[in-house]
């Protein structure tokens, strides 16, 4: 089995998620006592959500390349950046790694492609919502039309990633509001709904949309799993 080296910390509720993910899948797919081969690169979210706040991505994108330069020294020989926001500085990491990265959209996309749905719906931080690194890249990629929030609901919705899912709080208020988001965009023509947020399956899940859910955490840590695990696999069926 690969080892696989995550970037996390963005926050550390999702990297929690993220190795909570990661082992139990393992358990799943090789049975017994597996478990993921992990190394966890996991920084102080409060500086980076200031770089974020202030616009000095470059900056961001340097702390970044340089956990991703160390996860490989220690051994990563897959990286996985547990965050679709950071993703915005993906090519900070692409360009100092010499193992894959796994981006987290195109993992998305194949999945939301392979289930047949061509206009999903984005629940995500203002950052990814409403700047072009994701939502561009799932149209040009992947041909897909991607339906985000009205301005007051993307304000709603980054407030709660922000100021409580990612400081661990799960607030009743804000599943009912974010459950109601979702009944809207699914009413305005979504035929499926990405938790485009690394934290937001604290709130949503497919027991709570009315359409198929795209639970980017849970698709990126499956999708790492595929590489990681790709020999041990082989192996077991010869
Ligand atoms: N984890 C979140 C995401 O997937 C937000 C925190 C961050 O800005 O990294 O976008």
């Amino acid at each position: 089995m690969k080892t696989i080296g995550i970037i996390g910390g963005m926050s550390a509720e999702s990297t929690r998620i993220y190795y909570d993910r990661l082992n139990s899948e393992t358990r799943r797919r090789l049975g017994g006592l597996h478990s993921a081969d992990v190394i966890i690169r996991s920084l102080d979210f409060a500086p980076i959500a200031e770089l974020q706040a202030a616009g000095r991505w470059d900056e961001a994108g340097r702390v970044l390349a340089a956990a991703a330069r160390g996860l490989e020294a220690a051994g990563a020989e897959i990286l996985l950046l547990a965050t679709n926001t950071m993703h915005k500085v993906a090519a900070a990491i692409e360009t100092v790694a010499t193992v894959p990265f796994v981006h987290i959209a195109d993992a998305t996309a194949e999945r939301i492609v392979a289930a047949g749905c061509r206009r999903p719906a984005l629940i995500a931080t203002r950052f990814t919502m409403e700047e072009d690194f994701y939502v561009g890249r799932l149209r040009q990629r992947f041909g897909l039309e991607v339906m985000v929030p009205e301005a007051d609901e993307r304000a709603m919705v980054h407030r709660v990633i922000y100021d409580e899912l990612c400081l661990g709080m799960v607030v009743d208020r804000s599943r009912l509001a974010y459950e109601d988001l979702a009944r809207r965009l699914i009413e305005r023509g979504a035929d499926g709904i990405i938790l485009g947020c690394t934290e937001v399956g604290m709130l949503l899940n497919a027991a709570n949309v009315a359409a198929p859910v795209f639970d980017t955490s849970l698709i990126h840590v499956d999708a790492a799993l595929d590489l990681a695990l790709a020999e041990v696999v082989r192996a077991a069926a010869e």
